[in-house]
């Protein structure tokens, strides 16, 4: 039975009792696309009625995301992570027997409506790919053969979650995940995956048997940096929230893991939750926060009724709701806000957007989050890895933490390994770990090249760079380590990660909107022969100018595959490089150029003819 609109709005009331919360505009568009497979026109102008706004307000924040769907989608919506590891692992064959089975073309949907065939970005799965989403249950590993099978049983009738998981494992268990995804975790270092002594009521306890300014403190001495990326100091950021003036404060948990190549939160959710909610707990009682929220990007829908379960068995044991521990006072509880594709949102200023149901475009900073986040209110946004990070600190003390790492980078961290190896998988290991020694670790296979942070870190060359070390002062890791050996195509490894930037761009400034088009051009270019010394020292400009004048992370990131592949590579772009010094420019392509000028010639003179359109 369709579900009313109604009831999907009566499903999140305001706190002040004022009606359906605005701010809920996300779960509202999941709900309903869950129950139609698509967000229908008229079903989204009665959700901005209910919600005393305008249909354009709630278009706004439905197109932003790629998982939300504005046109028929098809009874099955199958989208097939398009991403550099998949496309060395037999992506196009995958593709095409998807379209051959489905009968969808790409981007559409089957004549007779049961499929919608789409791509996405990474889907945290570079460990097990080429794989796919049908409908929020993942599919992983896959092959031709494996494809007919999928798509006939689903054409059968089947669900979805029936195909992946045979037999009547309940979705919100443990077993039910590990079913659909391998977790994949190959070392188990000092800090994660260790098997328990400590309770979460021990953490806990031993949190609260201290002021909230000598967790802060603890926090602050074990200089615990952010893994997300940025490494901005955790125990500055949280006293930073504590020290605002108002009763009102939230912690936020950025498991909006999207950078391509990333995957460790993954796993991180799926075997050790509590420890991830006890360092949020912590945190609360650190920065007095009542609300929290875990932000967990749309394509891990398949972990939200298992974390559901474990916030729920956490409420169970007095470490949720109200009077956490015993304390009298101390209330926090958190709910899950599943994002719907957009990288960006992985910025914390999007994710708050996010968060309060809107596109997420970053805010200008300053005021910084910890000062005026959520709902304008003071908010500590960590990562997975950080609150488990914090979690362990509390029950081994700060200077345990701080006896391993660098001097700039204390602790240990996790690495997503994928590519040309061996052993792809999880690895902790220590900040200031070599990358030849991690290319040992993992068995990498005549290793070429190296993207350290996916996209948006840093590509180097094994031959030349190899000694180099894994921390803040050197190679600046977010946790993705992707491994590229001698015979692959290095510049079509930059157009991928390009190609992604641009489609991920939030649009709102001109250096990152416009820029990260010029930079694929000129890659482009460069790929067919036609660029010339001159291109790639306007590449080198224009990365510089986007990485400056950007108002985000994306922006100030996003150049960096082409700044360095042609830092650490430049013969792979000389070698590309025209030898034509004619009069004109190698970049132009008069055949191309002569095209469009037929085209316009064409609807100027019979503009309903197949030439012009
Ligand atoms: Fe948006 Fe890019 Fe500007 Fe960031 S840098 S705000 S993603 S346009």
């Amino acid at each position: 039975m369709t579900r009313s609109i109604d009831s999907i709005l009566t499903a999140y009331p305001s706190s002040d009792g004022g009606g359906p919360d605005r701010t809920r505009l996300l779960d509202m568009l999941h709900d309903l696309q869950g129950d139609r497979g698509w967000l229908p026109e008229e079903d989204l102008r009665a959700l901005a009625e209910g919600l005393d706004t305008t249909y354009l307000d709630v278009v706004e924040t439905a197109s932003f995301y790629h998982l939300f769907h504005l046109e028929p989608a098809g009874r099955h919506r199958l989208h097939l992570a398009d991403t550099v590891v998949a496309r060395m692992n037999g992506y196009d064959e995958v593709l095409e027997a998807l379209q051959r089975e489905t009968r969808a073309p790409l981007g559409g949907v089957s004549d007779d409506g049961e499929f919608g065939l789409f791509t996405t970005p990474c889907i945290g799965l570079s460990d097990q790919e080429p794989a796919m989403l049908i409908d929020d249950v993942v599919f992983t590993n896959l092959k031709p053969k494996r494809i007919r099978r999928i798509v006939q049983a689903l054409r059968d009738g089947a669900s979805a979650r029936s195909v992946a998981v045979p037999g009547d494992l309940p979705p919100d268990t443990r077993e039910y995940v590990e079913s659909l995804v391998e977790t994949n975790v190959r070392t188990r270092g000092p800090v994660f995956f260790r098997p328990r002594v400590t309770p979460a009521e021990g953490v806990v306890a031993e949190a609260l048997a201290l002021a909230p300014q000598e967790v802060i403190e603890r926090i602050a001495e074990s200089e615990l940096r952010g893994r997300g990326g940025a490494g901005f100091s955790t125990g500055l950021k949280w006293r930073l929230a504590a020290s605002a003036p108002t009763p009102r404060r939230h912690v936020i948990c950025n498991a909006d893991e999207g950078e391509p190549g990333t995957f460790k939160d993954r796993a991180l959710l799926t075997r050790t939750p509590e420890l991830v909610v006890t360092g949020m707990i912590v945190a609360a009682h650190a920065i007095g926060a009542q609300s929290g929220i875990l932000y967990l990007r749309g394509e891990y829908a398949y972990l939200e009724p298992y974390l559901e379960g474990q916030l729920q068995w956490l409420r169970q044991r007095g470490l949720l709701g109200r009077s956490i521990g015993g304390r009298e006072g101390f209330d926090f509880d958190i709910r899950i806000q599943l994002g719907a594709g957009a990288y960006v949102c992985g910025e914390e200023s999007a994710l708050i957007e996010s968060c309060e149901g809107k596109r997420g475009t970053p805010r200008l900073k300053p005021p910084f989050p910890a000062q005026v986040g959520y709902l304008g209110e003071p908010t500590c946004i960590d990562n997975v890895e950080s609150f488990v990070a914090v979690a362990r600190i509390i029950e081994e003390g700060s200077h345990w933490f701080h006896s391993m790492g660098t001097e700039d980078s204390t602790g240990t961290r996790l690495i997503s390994v994928a590519g040309d190896v061996d052993r792809p998988g999880i690895y902790e290991i220590e900040w200031g770990t070599s990358v030849e020694h991690v290319l040992h670790l993992v068995g990498a296979r005549d290793p070429y090249a190296v993207q350290v942070g996916g996209p948006s870190g840093d590509c180097i060359s094994v031959a030349h760079e190899s000694t180099r070390r894994i921390a803040f002062e050197d190679l600046g890791c977010n946790g993705a380590f992707t491994v590229f050996d001698s015979t692959r195509d290095l510049l079509g490894i930059v157009r991928e990660h390009m190609k992604f930037f641009v489609a991920e761009s939030c649009g709102i400034c001109a250096p990152c909107r416009i820029g990260n088009s010029v930079l694929l051009d000129r890659i482009d270019a460069v790929r067919a022969g036609r660029a010339s010394q001159r291109d790639l020292d306007d590449l080198e400009r224009w990365g510089t100018l986007i990485r400056r004048t950007s108002r985000c992370g994306l922006g100030a990131t996003s150049a960096k595959p082409v700044l360095t592949t042609l830092r650490a590579f430049p013969d792979v772009y000389r070698r590309q490089l025209s030898t034509d010094t004619g009069p004109l420019l190698a970049t132009f392509d008069p055949s191309a150029a002569l095209d469009d000028y037929l085209r316009v010639a064409a609807a100027l003179t019979e503009p309903n003819t197949e030439a012009a359109r």
